[in-house]
């Protein structure tokens, strides 16, 4: 193929398995087909009014919510800009790429970062942070960050634990929860969890294109705000609650209410939020049991080790010593069009990633595992054949 030849277009539907951005349903992707108007429309106020009481239903929270256009990482910046001081000190409980990202952020934003260092596979103990919290007597730790579902490894860390931690130790840090990919697919309770601030985006569980993201904040964290120097502005909460949506320093991005409206109908009156956890909880069973099946033979394994903190919205899948992660991600993609996710940080090549959240159902996931295994034998990554049996064995229980 010369250079100047256009790829081969694959003909058929990719079957697109990556754990954020998800897939977007149709109607969804029609909602946003909206003629732009004033935001100030009261036919729009109506929809926002609409989405931001849907999104605290689905925050399970009554307190207070925060808009940015801006993908995740602007709400992870939102609440440290907003609720800290230079030199504060924050105590980040790892979990991987994604709590050594917000903590790099954290420290370029001129912070103090304690880490709570913790085994990849097997996730933190619970009991380390609750001695971090114990030793620090004088409170410098301002807030507690964790990252409730791991997209890089495939784990969720229990978030009514780390309060507890945080209560037992009797400190007064605020409690920092990032649910960008457990929200609307693993339950996530603000309020009943006593989460200061949740950190949450449109392109994972929620269903909808990458460019939105929020904050759901206590009012706890409001009193804590106005004594947060860190400079602000477009991200100012103080600035928000001034303007007419109490949220969104500029524009607020239209189509993304109508889109939001037509997703939360599909989660709250279609189908279920109950029902949207069961589903991902259903269809994370079985990719385990295959990936558990194949790891027979000297396979590719769970990269998760603790059964209790498996996610069911994403499995990270590590390979065999040796075999390239990557290339078999590549056969996937170029010669049957299933887009698997890559290994993030320090496991890049090592692991894939396979995203069951979202809209997602069982002919996708077999398709998506059934593709998998058919790579694995092209590409001569041992396993044991018959993953794709064992999904199905689960899925028919
Ligand atoms: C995707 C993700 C982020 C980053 O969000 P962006 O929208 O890519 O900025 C942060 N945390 C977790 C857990 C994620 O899955």
């Amino acid at each position: 193929m010369s250079a100047t030849q256009p790829a081969r277009k694959p003909r058929g539907r990719q079957f697109f398995a990556n754990p954020g951005p998800t897939n977007i349903p149709d109607s969804v992707l029609l909602a946003g087909a909206h003629q732009t108007m004033d935001f100030n429309d009261p036919n729009f106020i109506e929809v926002y009014d609409g989405c931001i009481a849907g999104l605290k239903r689905i925050l399970k929270t009554e307190q207070n919510i925060f808009l940015y256009t801006g993908s995740g990482h602007a709400a992870w910046e939102a609440c440290l800009v907003n609720l800290l001081s230079a030199g504060d000190t924050i105590l980040i409980i790892e979990s991987g790429y994604f709590s050594i990202s917000w903590a790099k952020m954290a420290e370029d934003l001129g912070m103090e970062v304690r880490t709570v260092e913790a085994d990849w596979r097997r996730g933190v103990d619970i009991a380390a942070v609750k001695a971090a919290l114990a030793a620090d007597t004088g409170h410098a730790i301002k807030a507690v960050c964790v990252v409730h579902n791991e997209t890089a490894t495939g784990m969720m860390i229990p978030v009514p634990e780390v309060r507890a931690a945080i209560d037992a130790a009797g400190h007064p840090a605020l409690l920092m929860a990032d649910t960008i990919s457990s929200l609307g697919s693993l339950d996530f309770r603000m309020d009943e969890w006593g989460v200061d601030a949740a950190v949450g985006g449109s392109q994972k569980g929620l269903m909808l294109h990458t460019g939105m993201s929020f904050n759901g904040v206590s009012n706890k964290a409001m009193e804590v705000h106005k004594t947060s120097k860190l400079p602000k502005h477009y991200f100012n909460w103080t600035n928000m609650l001034a303007r007419p949506h109490k949220s969104f320093v500029g524009t607020v991005p239209i189509s993304f209410f109508y889109m939001l409206q037509e997703a939360l109908r599909l989660i709250e009156q279609e189908e279920g939020l109950e029902n949207v956890f069961l589903r991902h909880s259903r269809l994370a069973r079985a990719v385990r049991a295959a990936v558990q099946h194949w790891s027979g033979n000297n396979g590719p394994q769970l990269f998760c080790l603790n059964p209790s903190r498996y996610s069911d919205s994403v499995t990270a899948i590590m390979m065999p010593e040796g075999v390239n992660a990557d290339a078999l991600r590549a056969i996937a993609l170029q010669k049957y069009n299933v887009s698997l996710g890559g290994g993030l940080g320090p496991l890049g090549g090592k692991v894939f990633r396979i995203g069951h959240l979202g809209d997602l159902n069982e002919p996708m996931i077999l398709g998506t595992l059934a593709t998998v295994e058919l790579a694995m034998k092209v590409a001569g990554v041992p396993h044991a054949p018959g993953g794709v049996a064992a999904a199905i064995a689960s899925l028919a229980e």
